[in-house]
């Protein structure tokens, strides 16, 4: 177990300044050096969707810029790419590459991943999900480095080193999984499984600017002023949610990591490099997941009610949505129709994966929490 992390302070966006906080958060794994020229190395850029670098939705493309300048200069071969909702098509992704700004690099030396092929391969150590498929290009890479954005999440509480390797999942099977796997301890053994699998070299976060409330698209960026780095996904996702003031039992993949002895179970284990507590924000805006209490009854009318009342829910803004239909089209569970021309929520249905938060392109679906878990929770 390696519990090393770096954090390490960058207070804007300027390339130049970036570099240099990249080479200086990367220092305690001796940089770049095991990188020979010649290598192929895939980054894995978390990619949720065709937002502009502002709305702190995607990692920025000064950091992907920087990184590859970094790698490039060591001799790199290197492929940005990300499998996000939707297809994994040519089409789908120039829209997002364009939007994304990820189109920057490309004049750093980047490449942008344009093979679209997947590959079905076998973790033998997973708990959940043992025989996957996932896009080919990282498995052809040399190396992969895990590029995230630190944020909020609709239906995992926050997302960051650990959630960024679900792109791993090529497009519409994401949904699949979403539905096979429709517990929080289901879904986030499955995301460890996944990344567990695919192992990225190193795991770097962009938490310049962060994502805070209604994430992982449609939040409101929040600065940190923060780049973290770790050679284990898991304690960087632990060091983030100290950062954010995320309790680790709230983050199911940290908590599914610590009792799968990925990480410590306390911060102080962690072998942090930087003054991390001096990131450290007490109002970042959280988003309050789907809670079911335990009420130790077998009486599924009984269930059904008391989750009716207390359990959070996706619900629909009006008065933004625009019919567009997205999220009709990537709902898992075919929960979403139109009634008397509005779009509906069978909450019967719903199995709260919050994929029509993600693909959202208004911010139209919104975490709803009942006023009695409100209060319960308070
Ligand atoms: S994706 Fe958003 S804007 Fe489009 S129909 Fe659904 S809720 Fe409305
Ligand atoms: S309505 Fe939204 S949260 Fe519910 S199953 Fe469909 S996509 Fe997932």
């Amino acid at each position: 177990m390696n519990n090393k992390v770096s954090v390490i302070s960058c207070n804007d966006y300027d390339r130049e300044n970036i570099k240099e906080a990249l080479e200086k958060l990367l220092e305690p794994f001796q940089g770049l050096s095991w990188i020979n020229a010649g290598m192929k190395i895939a980054v894995k850029v978390n990619l949720v969707g065709a937002h502009k670098p502002e709305d702190a939705a995607t990692p920025h493309p000064a950091v992907v810029c920087a990184l590859t300048e970094m790698l490039v200069e060591r001799g790199a071969e290197v492929v940005l790419g990300d499998s996000p909702g939707g297809l994994f098509s040519k089409a789908y992704l120039s829209n997002i590459y364009k939007a994304t700004k990820m189109t920057d690099a490309v004049l750093c030396g980047a490449s942008l991943n344009d093979d679209f092929s997947v590959i079905d391969v076998t973790n033998p150590n997973a708990l959940q999900l043992k025989n996957f498929r996932i896009t080919k290009y990282l498995t052809d890479a040399d190396a992969v480095i895990n590029l995230c954005k630190i944020k909020t999440h609709g239906l995992m509480a926050y997302t960051g080193a650990c959630k960024n390797m679900y792109g791993a999942i090529p497009g519409m099977l994401k949904s699949e999984y979403h539905y096979r796997y429709s517990t929080h301890q289901s879904f986030a053994d499955m995301l460890i499984d996944l990344c567990e699998y695919v192992r990225p070299q190193i795991s770097i976060a962009d938490a310049v600017v962060a994502m805070e409330g209604n994430g992982p698209s449609n939040g409101t960026p929040r600065k940190l002023g923060a780049l973290i780095a770790s050679e284990n996904p898991h304690a960087l996702d632990m060091a983030a949610c100290h950062i954010i003031g995320l309790d680790f039992e709230k983050a199911p993949t940290v908590a599914a990591a610590i009792k799968r002895s990925l990480i410590p179970e306390s911060i102080d284990k962690l072998d942090i490099s930087g003054d991390i507590d001096s990131f450290k924000v007490d109002d970042f805006r959280l988003i309050k997941t789907r809670e079911v209490k335990k009420w130790g009854t077998t009486n599924k009318f009984l269930s059904y009610m008391l989750e009716r009342i207390f359990a959070s829910y996706p619900k629909i803004n009006h008065r933004k949505c625009i019919r567009c239909e997205r999220c009709m089209r990537f709902c898992p569970a075919m929960a979403i129709s139109i009634v008397n021309n509005k779009l509906r929520i069978d909450r019967k249905k719903c199995i709260s994966c919050y994929c029509c938060q993600e693909f959202c392109p208004k911010g139209a679906v919104e975490v709803h929490r009942p006023i009695t878990a409100r209060i319960l929770n308070s």
